[in-house]
C-alpha cells in the first residue's frame, strides 16, 4: 500500500489550455461535453470570466446582422423577421418564463415540447438551462447570487455579459428537478443548436424558393436567413433581457419587494407583459403580470386564447388579496 496522496478523479483535474479550448469548442454544439468547470462548479477560478471562444457563435449571430446591406430588404422579409420575433417572444414569455420557471399553468407534454422548441429556436439556450437560471435570479433577486443584477453586477454585465461567463453557460441542475425528468427536453438543452439551425436552413430553403416561384416579392434565400434569423433573433435576445437590466433600474415600484424591481409600460409593450416586473417579483405565482386592466399584458391574452382552444389549462389567477394591494 502507497502513502502517496491519492490523485484526484479525471474530472476533478484541472484541463490544460488547449484541451478547455477543445471543450469550449465542442460545448458549441453539445452542452453536456465535460470540461474543467465541472469540478469546482460555480465557485471554480475565472468562473465568471466570458468565454469568448465559446461565445462565437453568439458573436457571430450580431456581426452577421451587418449582412443586410447585401441581402436588401423586402416587404415579405421584414414580415417574417416581426412575425418571428412575435412567435418565439411568445414562446420565452408564457413557456419558458411563465410555465417551466415558474408553473403557472399546465399544459400536455405534446404542447409543452412544441412551444419547448419554438423557445430553442430563439437561440436563449434551452428550457431547463433558462429556468435554472431564472429561478436562482428570484432566489437571489439583486444579492450577489443572482446571475444578472444590474445593481450588483452593473449594466453590462446584467443585460448580456452574464450569458457569455463560464458560469452562465453552466445548468443548475438542483433548481429543476421536476423539469429534469422529461428526456426530451433535456435533449433540447443539451443540442441547442439544433433548432436554431432548422430555423435557419429552412428560412433560407423558403427565401429561395419564394425568389424562383414569386419573384416579383423581391426576397431570396440569404435575405429571408439574415433577416428572418439574424436580426429578430438578435432583437429578441436583447429586448427580452432588457427585463434583466432595465426593469430593475427604470420605472415604478408599485410593491416594496427586497429586490429594485420596476414596472415599466415601454418594456412591457416590448416584451409582451414582462416589463410589469415589479408586479411579478411580488407575487411570480400568477400566470398574469399585469395587474390593472390597462397594464397591457399581450402574453396573457395569448394565453387565454390558448386556453379557449383547449391547448393550456388552470391558469393561475392573480389572489384577491394581491389585486387588492395592488390597487392601493
Ligand atoms: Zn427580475
Ligand atoms: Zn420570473
Amino acid at each position: 500500500m502507497s502513502a502517496a496522496t491519492p490523485s484526484p478523479p479525471p474530472s476533478a483535474r484541472p484541463l490544460s489550455r488547449r484541451a478547455r479550448l477543445r471543450a469550449s469548442l465542442r460545448r458549441w454544439f453539445d452542452t453536456d461535453m465535460p470540461g474543467d468547470d465541472d469540478a469546482g462548479g460555480a465557485s471554480s477560478a475565472g468562473a465568471d470570466r466570458i468565454d469568448w471562444l465559446r461565445a462565437i457563435p453568439f458573436i457571430g449571430m450580431h456581426l452577421a446582422c451587418l449582412a443586410v446591406f447585401w441581402v436588401g430588404i423586402s416587404p415579405v422579409a421584414v414580415a417574417v423577421a416581426v412575425a418571428l420575433y412575435a412567435i418565439r417572444m411568445f414562446a420565452i414569455t408564457a413557456f419558458y418564463h411563465r410555465y417551466f420557471s415558474h408553473r403557472t399553468f399546465r399544459a400536455s407534454r405534446p404542447v409543452q415540447f412544441v412551444f419547448a422548441a419554438i423557445g430553442a429556436s430563439s437561440v436563449q439556450r434551452g428550457p431547463l438551462w433558462w429556468a435554472a437560471h431564472h429561478r436562482n435570479h428570484h432566489r437571489h433577486a439583486d444579492l450577489e447570487g443572482d446571475p444578472h443584477s444590474p445593481v450588483v453586477h452593473g449594466f453590462w454585465r446584467s443585460h448580456v455579459g452574464w450569458f457569455l461567463t463560464r458560469d452562465g453557460f453552466r445548468t443548475d441542475w438542483t433548481r429543476i428537478p421536476d423539469l429534469a425528468r422529461f428526456p426530451e427536453l433535456r435533449w433540447l438543452d443539451r443540442y441547442d443548436i439544433v433548432v436554431p439551425v432548422l430555423l435557419a436552413a429552412a428560412l433560407f430553403g423558403v427565401g429561395a424558393l419564394l425568389e424562383r416561384v414569386a419573384p416579383g416579392l423581391g426576397t431570396s434565400g440569404p435575405q429571408l436567413l439574415v433577416w428572418g434569423f439574424f436580426v429578430s433573433t438578435v432583437v429578441l435576445f436583447h429586448a427580452t433581457v432588457t427585463i434583466n437590466s432595465l426593469a430593475h433600474r427604470f420605472g415604478r415600484r408599485r410593491f416594496d419587494t427586497r429586490d429594485d424591481s420596476r414596472n415599466n409600460l415601454w418594456l412591457a409593450l416590448l416584451t409582451f407583459g414582462e416589463g410589469w416586473h415589479n408586479n411579478h417579483h411580488f407575487f411570480p405565482g400568477t400566470v398574469r403580470q399585469g395587474f390593472r386592466w390597462w397594464e397591457i399584458d399581450l402574453t396573457w391574452y395569448g394565453l387565454r386564447l390558448l386556453a379557449a382552444f383547449g391547448l393550456v389549462r388552470d391558469l393561475k389567477p392573480i389572489p384577491d388579496w394581491v389585486l387588492a394591494k395592488a390597487r392601493g
